[in-house]
């Protein structure tokens, strides 16, 4: 499973007075097994460019692939292909929309004609990928759970599609502190046990930058810096240049360097973080 990204941009709403330049020759390669985190200031373009992933929006210009296979050859994207590359908006307990747990975790698989007696494990399984029990779950309103539980429901949703790559928008925007650690171990736990490649989209470097094996940050449409965490952090001047401070990353990869200790990078661990 890899995704490639050639010279891709993308314009809103072209030839109106409203016309926005979104995404600027993007170029990029996502691996099997990435962590990836992807940042950068509101209106920098994560989002445009997460919705290419999974063929949600077409390049104005360039291609993109999902294991050797352009996604814009024909008029509308392979869905078994985009299917592999999971997105969960921000706010994705907005889309919960059934009466029962398991009515909305079905919802996507049911719509891919998956048989309807395979649905329970099915649903089962996403349940239990995102932590929550079947039995005490599935007969249960969506609307009357927690905010952290709705959240994972709607990722549930999300898994439940089997894809193998997950992009999560802000996932834990909105939540309260224990919510927050609460999805973070989850998405780890998404990472480390069920082999997901993950992609997650925030405007706060501290918050995702121990979790990640990769940093990509954006500015103004591209793609400024990319690279693993220690080599993103090291290029202090230009995040600052972009007004990006990241006081509390920085001050570690200086506190190691001047221990002569080495600065973790790409080697980070996801038990580390
Ligand atoms: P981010 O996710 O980093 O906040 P976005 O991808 O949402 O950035 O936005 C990139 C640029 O595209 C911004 O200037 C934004 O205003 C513009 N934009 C986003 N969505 C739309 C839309 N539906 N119509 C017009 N312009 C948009």
């Amino acid at each position: 499973m890899s995704i490639e990204i050639k010279d891709l941009s993308y314009i809103y709403l072209p030839g109106t007075p409203y016309e926005k330049t979104a995404l600027k020759k993007i170029n990029m390669h996502i691996g099997k097994g990435e962590f990836i985190g992807l940042i950068g200031h509101t209106g920098s373009g994560k989002s445009t460019l997460a919705q290419h992933l999974n063929g949600l929006l077409k390049p104005t210009q360039g291609s993109i692939s999902i294991d050797g296979v352009s996604l814009w050859e024909k008029k509308k994207p392979p869905a078994d292909l985009c299917r592999k590359v999971g997105l969960v908006f921000q706010y994705p307990e907005h889309q919960l929309f059934a009466e029962t747990v398991y009515e909305d975790v079905a919802f996507g698989p049911r719509n891919l004609d998956i048989p309807e007696a395979e649905l329970p494990s099915l649903v089962r399984q996403s349940l239990e990928w995102v932590g929550l029990s079947y039995e005490e779950f599935k007969d249960r309103s969506p609307f009357a759970l927690s905010g952290g539980q709705k959240r994972r429901v709607a990722m549930a949703g999300v898994l439940a599609m089997q894809s193998d790559v997950l992009v999560l928008d802000e996932p834990t925007a909105g939540l309260d502190p224990a919510g927050r650690k609460e999805m973070i171990s989850l998405v780890k736990q998404l990472y480390q046990k069920y082999d997901r490649t993950v992609v997650w989209i925030s405007h706060n470097m501290d918050e995702i930058a121990r979790l990640v094996n990769r940093l990509i940050v954006m500015y103004r449409g591209k793609i400024y810096l990319d690279g693993a965490p220690r080599e993103v952090f090291a290029r202090e001047q230009e995040l600052k240049n972009i007004g990006l401070d990241i006081p509390a990353a920085a001050a570690v990869v200086r506190r190691l360097k001047e221990r002569g200790k080495p600065v973790p990078g790409r080697a980070i661990t996801i038990d580390e973080a």
